[in-house]
């Protein structure tokens, strides 16, 4: 067998960074860890060194850097600590590297996912936000440097493996009708209204099928998190906003379905272990064990379907515009939500509130032309800056 594949990891100490490192240790004949980053949570960084031997490591401030490097030397490990995004851009192209898995949380991804597609690198995505804050662009990249691009969330390697291999020539040539994004609905799904205003932190990550970093669990009890997974579906998929219906599925196991003209539905099914996809694309097109438990559907027993109520999840409602809206719309409605989210986790805003100021970041300010990739941060920046000002004027 040929020499194994070269991986680097971004957001290795995050929930989809553990898993790929757990589905990475099962086939060391096949894969080994170039580098890994972390961003807090440097204790479990080293031990994740410790444990993977990587020839890079890094962190995001020069202090950190030295003292990781001083325990790894201790260590006996000759793991180089390098800092910061231009430490994370460069682990993500360097010439040695195979495969990226690009699971930082958020827009901070965004340079070094793109570094990667530039150095043409197999792109494992998680980090949703990078494509739906770029989307033209980072898809232009893909097309220019002619990199795999090869999708994570388990909605879209599900849409993935429903599709024929040869989607890229248009969802109606090759037969498609429509792309069914299943959603669980989150822990929200059927609290009473009056109760909404009220929720926590922890109740909204307490999320019924997955486990999951925080940010992305407030997103899925928003179900935010499907309208990002929406317009990361119509880029990856080059569909509009309207040939992508939403699902709501409480026990996720069907992962997401495809619809052709013809009326055949395919869907992926698999326990909600996010190793799956991850082997899935680590592999592609072949098939490893991804240490997830065969699927038992006699102990499921039913599998539910409802529509999504956009009333209870405003966010989703907000989503569809933006997508609809497109340009710098989408890039707004990330970063507002990214500012709504973390003051919603820090305790100074209500969960409703999360959707009320979005809502009034996407009303204040107009849909531009993103041109470049500046143009994209500079959106960025705005929508983040008004969603200050509403903390500000509500005093939190
Ligand atoms: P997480 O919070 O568990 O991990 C995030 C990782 O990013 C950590 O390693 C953290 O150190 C790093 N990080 C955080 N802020 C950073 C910054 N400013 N700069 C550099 N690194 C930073 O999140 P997660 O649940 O693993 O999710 C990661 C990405 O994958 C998100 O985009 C999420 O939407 C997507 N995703 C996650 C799941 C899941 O099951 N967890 C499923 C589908 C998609
Ligand atoms: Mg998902």
């Amino acid at each position: 067998m040929s020499r194994p594949q070269q991986i680097t990891v971004l957001g290795a100490t995050g929930s989809i960074g553990l898993s790929t490192l757990d589905v990475i240790a099962r086939h060391p004949e096949r894969y080994q860890v170039f580098a890994l980053s972390g961003f807090s949570r440097l204790s479990e960084l080293f031990a994740l060194c410790v444990r993977h031997a990587p020839q890079f490591a890094v962190v995001p401030q020069a202090a950190a850097a030295r003292s990781l490097q001083d325990d790894l030397r201790a260590a006996g490990l000759s793991t180089q600590v390098l800092v910061g995004e231009e430490g994370l851009c460069q682990i993500a192209s360097a010439p040695e590297v195979d495969a990226v898995m690009a699971a930082i949380v958020g827009a901070a991804g965004l340079r070094p996912t793109l570094a990667a597609v530039e150095a043409g690198k197999k792109i494992l995505l998680a980090n949703k936000e990078a494509l739906v804050m770029s989307g033209a662009l980072f898809m232009q990249a893909v097309r220019k440097s002619g990199s795999v691009l090869l999708p994570i969330d388990s909605e879209h390697n599900a849409i993935f493996q429903c599709m024929p291999q040869d989607f890229a020539r248009g969802l109606g040539a090759v037969g498609v009708r429509r792309i069914l994004l299943t959603a669980s609905g989150g822990p929200f799904r059927q609290t009473p209204m009056s109760e909404l205003a009220h929720v926590s932190p922890d109740q909204a990550c307490a999320h019924p099928n997955w486990s999951m970093g925080r940010k992305i669990s407030v997103d899925s009890a928003s179900m935010m998190n499907k309208g990002l997974e929406l317009i990361e579906a119509c880029w990856l998929f080059d569909a509009k906003p309207a040939q992508v219906e939403v699902v709501i599925h409480p026990q996720s196991v069907i992962h997401s379905l495809v619809d052709y003209v013809d009326g055949s539905v395919l869907a992926q099914l698999g326990n909600p272990d996010m190793r799956t996809p991850i082997a899935s694309a680590l592999a592609w097109p072949e098939r490893i064990d991804s240490g997830v438990a065969p699927l038992d559907l006699f102990a499921i027993a039913r599998l539910d379907f409802e529509a999504p109520d956009e009333g209870r999840f405003p966010c989703l409602r907000l989503a569809r515009q933006a997508a609809e809206a497109g340009d710098s719309a989408p890039a707004m409605l990330n970063a507002a939500n990214e500012v709504a989210v973390q003051a919603f986790l820090d305790g100074r805003v209500r969960y409703l509130e999360i959707a009320s100021i979005i809502e009034e970041v996407l009303s204040l300010e107009p849909v531009v032309a993103l041109a470049d990739l500046e143009a994209v941060f500079t959106a960025d920046a705005k929508a983040r800056d008004l969603a200050r000002q509403w903390l500000k004027r509500h005093d939190r």
